[in-house]
């Protein structure tokens, strides 16, 4: 069984995130998407906030994938790929920006784990200026997030929101 782990912050996840999932889910026979929990980036959504809304999200977009699990991680990505016996990482590539870091990371997987092969996946052309970040800024302004995020994302950001 070819096991692949999508590992990001998910702050929260976007539908640029779960297009990557999908097509991930659709090549590989198991899509781990490990949620990073203690990074030393702050984050607006707790851990299990960020978990529970890629789960939501996958049971409303994605109901046909059953081969997806969604996991809290804390630690070395090359040694749970171990413990896992994962042979791939999934990243998703917007722009040019990205390939610089991703490409350091990926070889510095493949040193801790040879295992471990980095996949990159262009983002969809719908998605390609999308990121968390801009997310939380919009959704702090109460904008319309409608086509960015999945609903559950919405339904959280908004509900502390006293216009809707
Ligand atoms: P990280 O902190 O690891 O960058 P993110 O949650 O920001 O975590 O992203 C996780 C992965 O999803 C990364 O590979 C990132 O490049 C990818 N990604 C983020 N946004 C998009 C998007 N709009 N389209 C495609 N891939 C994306």
């Amino acid at each position: 069984m070819n096991v692949a782990l999508y590992p990001g912050t998910f702050d929260p996840v976007t539908n640029g995130h779960v297009d990557v999932l999908d097509r991930a889910a659709s090549v590989f026979d198991r899509v781990v998407v490990t949620v990073a929990v203690n990074s030393s980036k702050q984050t607006m959504l707790d851990a299990d906030t960020r978990l529970r809304l890629i789960r939501e999200s996958c049971s409303e977009l994605l109901p046909h994938r059953a081969n997806i699990e969604v996991v809290r991680f804390d630690g070395l990505l090359a040694e749970y790929g171990r413990t896992r016996g994962a042979v791939a990482i999934i990243r998703g590539l917007r722009t040019l920006g990205d390939f610089e870091y991703e490409m350091q990371m990926a070889l510095m997987n493949r040193r801790l784990n040879n295992q471990l092969n980095t996949f990159f996946l262009p983002a969809d052309e719908r998605y390609v200026h999308l990121n968390s970040t801009i997310i939380r800024e919009l959704a702090r302004h109460g904008a319309d997030l409608t086509g960015l995020v999945p609903d559950p994302v919405i339904r959280e950001l908004t509900k502390n929101n006293p216009t809707n």
